[in-house]
């Protein structure tokens, strides 16, 4: 069975159930992260705007 309703992070590619959208290179352009990544690419960052929370929906 897939297990298609987790997204994977942008950064480190595994898959999460919450996931954060943020811009975190001035791009312009949002990426959903994991919690860790989230973490990381958030502290002392110019760049990093936060966009809000994604969650997997449970049955
Ligand atoms: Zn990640």
């Amino acid at each position: 069975m897939s297990r298609d309703r987790e997204k994977p992070c942008s950064l480190c590619e595994k898959s999460a159930p919450v996931l954060y959208r943020i811009q975190y290179d001035g791009s312009g352009e949002w990426i959903f992260v994991c919690r860790s990544c989230w973490d990381q690419v958030s502290q002392n960052n110019p760049f990093y705007i936060y966009g809000g929370t994604w969650k997997a929906r449970k049955r």
